[in-house]
């Protein structure tokens, strides 16, 4: 049978979906099975979370940049459906490869589904059974129009089945940590300034867009700076909120506290490896700290990544907690299933026998 190039769209907007990206676009791009456009939404347009990503992750230009920029998130949906709309009917894929749970994930795959087109998901199945959080919403809307989903643990099958998913569902493991091992291994005599020290990153709304749990928030820090230094590289989001609340001075006035930009990749994996502990309310920083072994304190209510507890060193805090479980840490050896770099090369395997199988009826 003649087989065709299958054409795939691969879609990044924000600062972890390119690390999701880079460990399969290299293998795609290589593979002769596959056509691959990388594009970008735009939705990160700070420079300090998208230029130098790129450079750390050794991940190639995007064949096109949508620019959706915008100031509210259903502008953005608007913005990002309407511009890969076109770019669709310009340059019309077979399949759209998306990732994680942010706007431009669910905003690509519904424009593309609308059209025609199949939908793969990398990171399917995640829960934390909470729309208050709007990552759940596009986690779940995501998974409900895609055709195949890559799952990083068993877990996700359960949630996927509980709705209603039962077909094409891949576990492949955790394609974060074939970015994060790929990293280690190439700058491991990387000087970090501190010898024991903690470190934190925060950005989540309910913490950062909110004075009075903002400034809780750098109440327990400066408690908890009284124990052990701590490394603080404020993201985007939070340094407009500081800002705006006039809480900067406040925390720069903390002695044992080191503040920084946002990291870039490579800076902050360093760190993160060199600490004692993390205290965050990242999503992907929960599963770099257990794979790492680093103890994390991640203050949220709830996580949609339990395995990060459940095998690994994550442990939900609140502003009231935080300071006396920070006190009992220890760095623990882990191991999950399948997550060890070789996430991409199983989604590639699986994506070869889909051109073979599901797509050549289509094609020919
Ligand atoms: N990260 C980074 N610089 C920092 C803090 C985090 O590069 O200063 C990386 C981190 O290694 C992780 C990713 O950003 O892989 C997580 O992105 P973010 O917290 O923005 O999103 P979430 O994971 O919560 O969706």
């Amino acid at each position: 049978m003649k087989t065709s190039k299958l054409k795939l769209h691969l879609i990044g907007g924000a600062r972890p979906n390119f690390i999701k990206i880079a460990p399969l676009l290299k293998l795609l791009d290589k593979n002769k099975n596959f056509e691959t456009t990388f594009v970008n939404t735009g939705q990160h347009y700070n420079n300090k979370l998208y230029d130098k990503i790129l450079d750390d992750l050794g991940l190639r230009l995007p064949d096109i940049n949508l620019n959706a920029r915008s100031s509210s998130s259903n502008a953005q949906f608007s913005k990002i459906m309407s511009r890969y709309e076109k770019y669709i009917n310009k340059n019309t894929p077979d399949l759209v490869i998306v990732f994680g749970d942010v706007n431009s994930t669910l905003a690509t795959a519904l424009t593309a589904k609308k059209m025609g087109i199949k939908i793969a998901h990398v990171e399917a199945g995640l829960r934390c059974y909470d729309d208050c959080l709007p990552e759940e919403i596009n986690r779940r809307l995501t998974d409900s129009i895609s055709d195949y989903y890559f799952i990083p643990t068993r877990n996700e099958e359960k949630n996927l089945r509980r709705e209603n998913i039962k077909k094409n569902i891949f576990f492949v493991g955790n394609i974060m940590v074939d970015s994060l091992k790929l990293i280690l291994k190439k700058n491991q005599n990387f000087k970090v300034n501190f010898q024991k020290f903690g470190l934190i990153t925060l950005h989540r709304p309910e913490n950062v867009d909110y004075k009075k749990n903002l400034l809780q928030i750098i109440e327990k820090i400066e408690e908890i700076s009284k124990t052990i230094a701590l490394v603080f590289p404020i993201h985007p989001r939070t340094k407009k909120s500081l800002e705006r609340f006039k809480l900067l001075k406040k925390l720069n006035s903390i002695k044992n506290l080191k503040l920084y930009e946002s990291f870039g990749y490579h800076r902050f994996l360093m760190y993160l490896n060199k600490s004692q502990l993390i205290i965050t309310d990242s999503g992907g920083v929960q599963e770099e700290s257990t794979f790492l072994g680093i103890p994390c304190f991640t203050l949220r209510k709830n996580t949609e990544r339990p395995i990060t507890i459940s095998d690994g060193t994550n442990c939900l805090v609140n502003v009231t907690n935080v300071v006396n479980k920070v006190k009992k840490v220890k760095k623990k050896k882990v191991k999950i299933e399948k997550w060890d770099g070789q996430t991409a090369n199983r989604i590639e395997i699986i994506l070869e026998k889909i051109q073979k199988c599901d797509f050549q009826r289509y094609l020919f």
